[in-house]
């Protein structure tokens, strides 16, 4: 198990999902960055605010560091976009027997109180970061340290244009093995609005699109998703659908008009994903009752019926991680909650072969259409008739 020292405390800390062999750390140097410059300034704050914190590296490292040198522990909030996060404080707060939790809050929510001291990891959706700065208006004051850490290579000059817009005068520390910090002055004359949710008309599909500021394709209908639903009238007919990393709902939405009576069940990591899908969902002809909503680490927190059909858009990256391990993950867990006869039907990108992954889990796997960029595979244990 790998240790995160810094002058906070040394922390064991693991990514989620847990991996028997795996080569990626949990935290990066920007995070032991950050960590080392809160203790140069001897941080007193009272109310900690963290924002986007992966694994817990940030909040984990605080919370056991100031409960060793200070009488009164500082409340530690942590705010982010995503349920494996979530899970994944929990996970290393236990590991290192947190004495004191660490709240977390979904995105969705509005933090409350005043906080003395906010810290941020740079996420990679820079429409995430503006709606949190602009959201964060909130909860701070002119006194409010506000600082921000991440690799150099992740800060653009529209990051820091967005910290300007949305906070006030911002400056950057130098790197730092390759990391930065970003320093930002609360200015309560700014007035920036936050344009989230966006919504956009998708004509050919004769539906409006509601998007939350971190959702996957939130200004236009993603190639791949168009592709598959162009294809949606060869779906099996099905009683229970599982939509695996719905996004903004769309599949659902579109395969709910070859299946009026189907239930939909719809699973998202991302707490904006979810919130957008429900609120899309309400234009299609599904009762409440067929509908069912989960946060949910793949199939992980998944407490609905086997499926005869799982929809599934693979995600190719975790945050900055780019790789086809969620998407393994998700074929691994649909196998195991599909019905005996259910499909699992997949789009993905031609080049990232994923027939040949299907094709260790699944009896049968075929291609039903491709074209020179995207392909749709149909997968389970029966034969299609
Ligand atoms: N289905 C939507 C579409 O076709 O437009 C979104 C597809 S997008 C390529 C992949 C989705 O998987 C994203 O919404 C992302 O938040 C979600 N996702 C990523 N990791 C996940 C995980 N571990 N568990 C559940 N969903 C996840």
């Amino acid at each position: 198990m790998e240790i995160l020292a810094s002058p906070f405390a040394d922390i064991t800390l693991q990514r989620l999902p847990l991996a028997k062999r795996d080569p990626l750390r949990a935290w990066d140097a920007a995070d032991e960055y950050l960590l080392m410059h809160l203790d140069q300034e001897d941080t007193q704050a009272r109310r900690i605010l963290v924002i986007n914190d992966q694994f817990g590296a940030l909040s984990i490292s605080l919370s056991v560091g100031m409960a060793r040198t200070d009488n009164q522990q500082p409340e530690i909030v942590s705010w982010g976009d995503s349920k494996l996060s979530e899970l994944a404080i929990a996970h290393n707060s236990a590991q290192n027997s947190v004495d004191y939790p660490i709240h977390c809050i979904a995105s969705t929510d509005r933090p409350q109180g005043e906080f003395d001291l906010v810290i941020i990891k740079v996420p990679k959706v820079l429409g995430l970061l503006e709606h949190q700065l602009i959201t964060l208006r909130d909860v701070v004051q002119e006194p409010t340290t506000i600082i921000a850490a991440g690799m150099a290579k992740h800060i653009h000059s529209s990051t820091l244009k967005t910290f300007e817009r949305c906070i006030g005068k911002t400056t950057t520390s130098l790197a730092v093995k390759k990391a930065r910090l970003i320093f930002s002055h609360f200015d309560q004359a700014l007035e920036p609005a936050s344009p989230y949710p966006l919504v956009y008309q998708e004509p050919t599909l004769d539906v409006e699109l509601t998007n939350h500021a971190n959702v996957f394709s939130k200004e236009k209908l993603d190639i791949g998703a168009r592709f598959f639903i162009e294809h949606f009238g060869k779906l099996p007919a099905a009683d229970h659908v599982i939509d695996l990393g719905c996004g903004n709902g769309v599949l659902s939405l579109m395969a709910s008009q070859h299946q009026p009576k189907a239930h939909f069940h719809l699973i998202d990591e991302s707490y904006m994903a979810i919130a957008s899908a429900r609120s899309n969902l309400a234009q299609s002809e599904l009762t409440d009752e067929q509908q069912h909503f989960y946060n949910s680490d793949c199939l992980s927190q998944y407490t609905g019926p086997k499926a005869d059909l799982i929809l599934c858009n693979p995600p190719f990256h975790q945050q900055h991680t780019v790789g086809d391990q969620i998407a393994w993950r998700m074929f691994q867990q649909s196998a195991k909650n599909l019905t005996e006869r259910g499909e699992l039907w997949v789009v993905a990108n031609r080049h990232l072969a994923y027939h040949h992954k299907l094709k260790r889990l699944f009896k049968h796997c075929r291609t039903v259409v491709g074209n020179n960029k995207f392909v749709i595979l149909q997968a389970g244990q029966h034969s299609p008739n």
